[in-house]
């Protein structure tokens, strides 16, 4: 039966609930696109054993084609299918972080198509935990390639809502699991015998995955791509590709600071409409009629972060100035986010 929830009724995309995951899985199988939630973002998915259904992805997005997709698989049993081999380091990461917010890059298997891969020798390889993904892969059968469900460049969607804002009518069907946890893309790292690259950093931390590592494998490399220059992750070169282009903006334009200085702000924006995202504590001196949201965490912020940018936009600011989280844990997966948002604009 098809089920159609009340804040999606504007939309004409059937949407699928847990219990009644059958004609989504069947849709997917039968080469359609799926939008599907998962703990970190919604994604857009098709079976990876289908290269008409793979491209369809990146028509309805209006995604690069060297921007490579991420495999989704339901247990490490479907692992052999996509890659050729799994160095100790990954094996002990998925042991340790999946199902859960964590994509590994690891060379793939001849029968995983370039289309998937955009041309590459490796694949990513990620084993949600939302238990709506869970169910929907585990019908599926298939390994699903899925980015995230927006448009090209744009917010990534924490909502069926948001998602379908973006891909109503472009997709087959759609399943609704709610708001997602995490909110932010999936850590990512690439895995070798000798090294672990943090491609993107998210939820698990480099400090998580290197402590996971430490004992058993103390001569494996843990290393950002710009490890040498410290603090926040913006390799000069990316490993990912896909990670250089335009991300994450919202129709506001986007400006990073530490902290947000009122009277320069207004003066800077003057004759602008802008809001501020702030971390902790409103900000001072912004002017009454400013639309302000204070994130108390850097996990709120992660979870929060899309869904405010939105937001936002829909409060008709031109202009989003976003004080960052302190540069540890997730708050450096958020700050990485917001800096590509800003596109570098720093005030
Ligand atoms: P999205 O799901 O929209 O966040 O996009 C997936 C991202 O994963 C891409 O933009 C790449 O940065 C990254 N990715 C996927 N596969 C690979 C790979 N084989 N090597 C490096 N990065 C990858
Ligand atoms: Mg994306």
């Amino acid at each position: 039966m098809l089920h159609r929830q009340p804040p999606f009724s504007g939309f004409v995309t059937p949407v699928y609930t847990l219990g009644n995951l059958g004609p989504a899985a069947e849709a997917l199988r039968a080469g359609g696109l799926v939008v599907f939630p998962t703990e970190t973002v919604y994604g857009i998915g098709a079976s990876a054993l289908l290269d008409h259904a793979v491209a369809r992805i990146f028509q309805a997005k209006g995604r690069p084609q060297d921007n490579p997709l991420i495999l989704h698989i339901h247990s490490t049993a479907l692992l052999a299918d996509a890659v050729s081999s799994v160095p100790r380091s990954a094996e002990l990461l998925f042991e340790a972080f999946s199902p859960g917010p964590l994509t590994i890059v690891l060379p793939k298997a001849r029968r995983v198509s370039p289309l998937v891969t955009a041309g590459l020798p490796t694949v990513g390889i990620r084993i949600p935990s939302h238990p709506v993904a869970r169910e929907f892969l585990e019908m599926c059968k298939v390994p699903v390639a899925a980015p995230s469900a927006n448009i090209s460049g744009e917010p990534s969607p924490t909502s069926l809502e948001m998602a379908l804002s973006g891909l109503d009518a472009k997709v087959d069907c759609a399943v609704d699991g709610g708001f997602c946890q995490h909110g932010i893309e999936s850590t990512i790292v690439r895995c070798s015998d000798d090294e672990v690259v943090l491609l993107r950093p998210g939820a698990i931390t480099l400090e998580m995955i290197a402590s996971c590592l430490e004992e058993e494998l103390p001569g494996v490399r843990v290393r950002v791509p710009a490890a040498e220059g410290g603090g926040d992750v913006a390799p000069a070169r990316p490993e990912a590709p896909g990670m250089s282009y335009r991300h994450y903006q919202p129709r506001a334009e986007v400006w990073v600071t530490e902290r947000v200085d009122g009277a320069r702000t207004r003066k800077r924006f003057h004759g602008r409409r802008f809001g501020v995202i702030a971390m902790n504590r409103p900000p001072v001196g912004v002017g009454p009629a400013t639309p302000v949201y204070v994130m108390n965490s850097a996990e709120e912020y992660a979870h929060l972060l899309y869904r405010k940018l939105v937001w936002f936009d829909d409060q008709g600011c031109e202009v989003i100035i976003a004080e960052l989280p302190p540069p540890h844990g997730v708050g450096l997966a958020v700050r990485d986010r917001l800096q590509r948002a800003a596109g570098g604009q720093e005030l």
